[in-house]
């Protein structure tokens, strides 16, 4: 069995909501206009990279989305987001404080680590290169608003990071914060990832793939303010009982339970 990142974070947020996705098959619909934008985006920087047209590349990718009865948020259209992301190309353009050496070796790396005789766990990281020339592993993230950054300190517990840390064995990790604002803003933020949070890390990969082939799978419903997981759940339409919430959100396809590393890419 191969697992990723996405599936132990799901399996931890709520195990009924990973029976769900990868036992019973049903997957959230494409739909989210953030996430595709966030894909289009991260193929405009690969471009960046590569030394093409870097605008060109975001507004082909992000033109294949237009007529997909995309779901906006807020104040979001699907011109804005394309206007704001040119905005943010050029920004980092101006900003240069990231190089990325042979990026065609260096930009969606896939990385595998065995867990156990017979699983393993598989990454894909968005690039390794060098941030103000500290050499690091780099994730590119799109966003409407900043990420926070007190107290200092804040961002070596981000479970992404210290999960690819600790697949990579990189200690200097960095995110790239795109902010899609009125003014656009990119976010440099970097941090280290010691060893005792990567082998902490993976004692809880194995005590989780522990728990998931041991087919606990109890949910963890939040349905306490503010901290109610439950109300943005894909799959609140399955645990309620409700076929339309249902049809709005999900698709079934079955038998991909070996398919769940798949995800790593669309997140
Ligand atoms: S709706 Fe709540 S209980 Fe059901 S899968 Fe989602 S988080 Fe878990």
């Amino acid at each position: 069995m191969t697992y990723s990142y996405t599936q132990i974070s799901r399996y931890l947020t709520c195990p009924r909501r990973y029976r769900h996705r990868y036992l019973d098959g049903w997957q959230e619909k494409d739909t989210r206009a953030a996430m595709l934008f966030g894909r289009a985006f991260e193929r405009a920087l690969a471009a960046y990279f590569l030394h093409e047209d870097a605008a060109a590349v975001l507004s082909r990718e992000w033109s294949a989305c237009q007529n997909q009865g995309l779901h906006y948020s807020r104040v979001d259209t699907w011109d804005r987001m394309l206007q704001q992301g040119i905005q943010l190309l050029d920004r980092f353009c101006q900003e240069d404080r990231i190089r990325i050496l042979q990026p065609r070796h260096n930009l969606q790396i896939k990385f595998t680590r065995q867990v156990s005789p017979k699983n393993d766990f598989v990454g894909y990281i968005d690039a390794v290169g060098k941030l103000d020339g500290t050499r690091c592993l780099l994730e590119w993230k799109t966003t409407s608003s900043r990420y926070p950054e007190e107290p200092a300190g804040l961002l070596a517990l981000d479970p992404q990071l210290v999960c690819y840390s600790w697949m990579t064995e990189i200690s200097e990790v960095a995110q790239i914060v795109f902010v899609r604002k009125r003014l656009v803003e990119i976010q440099y933020l970097s941090t280290t990832i010691g060893k005792e949070q990567r082998e902490e890390f993976g004692q809880l990969v194995e005590n989780t793939i522990r728990r998931i082939e041991s087919a606990e799978f109890l949910p963890h419903s939040g349905i306490r303010f503010p901290q109610n997981p439950c109300s943005t759940c894909p799959y609140l339409g399955l645990c309620l009982g409700k076929q339309q919430l249902v049809d709005a959100a999900l698709v079934r396809r079955p038998g991909a339970e070996n398919l769940g590393w798949l995800d790593e890419l669309t997140y």
